[in-house]
């Protein structure tokens, strides 16, 4: 996909898994089970898409996915399973080295999405995996996450982060960011504190990152919000009012954790929004 200057692709740092009642929220399992399959533990397949975005100048991505830090017991728990993809060799794919990698946008500090953001070299340091990078985190998101409440407190991780801020290289922003011509960081606090939506256009063609306003397909049913979302009342209310705009501008969205579909666009149709086409980037 290409949009205004910027080269966009996308690609899969692993797969994982979640308890099926976490992912669909209040909807019972026996609607949510005839459309997505869960095992034995009730859990469902998901994975963490990467998306990168390259305009000779800047080389771009958005999100990190889990990385490898996590202890054994946790890789165990989430089925955290890096068999053919990760972030490095993603990049490696696109013939990109970390130390390329100019801008990293963080749509929030759950590990799921800031993991990739540092590693532990080959002497169990601490690294931060693009080391020429700026990256870009929501000020109150960070707040948020260095001081986290009991129920979120499993989501965050502070190596993922804080060497950032030790680096140097975390730009805390503020609202509304206009990030480039054809960029805009957009914070909503349904989901996290902060968490932001990247919008990509040119006038043309927009691309919306959803991060996890929209992680799956199903989601795009209004009921279904994610159970870890700490204000789910205003989960419900973003996501009309960016679904709505997705619908009367046509643009592509973008679904970070679905394993079966990259992007979609969608219509509206008697307070139901659905699918009208399912799209890739590359
Ligand atoms: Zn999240």
């Amino acid at each position: 996909m290409i949009i205004g200057d910027y080269k966009i692709h996308s690609f899969i740092s692993e797969y994982f898994k979640l308890d099926g009642g976490i992912v669909f929220g209040i909807i019972p399992k026996t609607l949510w089970s005839r459309t997505v399959k869960s095992d034995a533990d009730n859990r469902v397949q998901l994975c963490n898409r990467i998306l990168f975005l390259d305009n000779g100048k800047r080389k771009i991505i958005i999100d990190t996915g889990t990385g490898d830090k996590l202890s054994k017991k946790l890789k165990e728990i989430y089925v955290i399973d890096n068999s053919d993809c990760n972030l490095f060799l993603g990049l490696d794919n696109l013939n990109v080295k970390p130390e390329e990698i100019t801008d990293v946008i963080l749509t929030h500090l759950h590990f799921d999405h800031s993991g990739g953001s540092t590693y532990y070299n080959d002497n169990r340091e601490l690294t931060v995996s693009f080391p020429n990078a700026v990256y870009y985190v929501q000020e109150k998101q960070y707040e948020w996450a260095i001081l986290p409440n009991e129920r979120e407190r499993a989501s965050f991780f502070p190596n993922d982060f804080e060497p950032l801020d030790k680096s140097g290289q975390l730009r805390l922003i503020k609202g509304n960011y206009q990030f480039d011509d054809y960029i805009e960081l957009i914070p909503l606090s349904g989901h996290t504190r902060d968490m932001m939506v990247v919008k990509i256009t040119d006038g043309k063609t927009t691309l919306l990152h959803t991060a996890d306003l929209v992680p799956m397909e199903m989601h795009l049913s209004l009921p279904t919000i994610s159970a870890i979302d700490a204000l789910p009342l205003m989960s419900l209310c973003e996501k009309k009012i960016l679904l709505s705009s997705a619908v009367t501008e046509n643009w592509v969205l973008f679904l970070c954790h679905d394993p079966q579909t990259e992007c979609i666009k969608v219509n509206f149709d008697r307070d139901i929004f659905f699918t009208k086409e399912k799209l890739q980037i590359d």
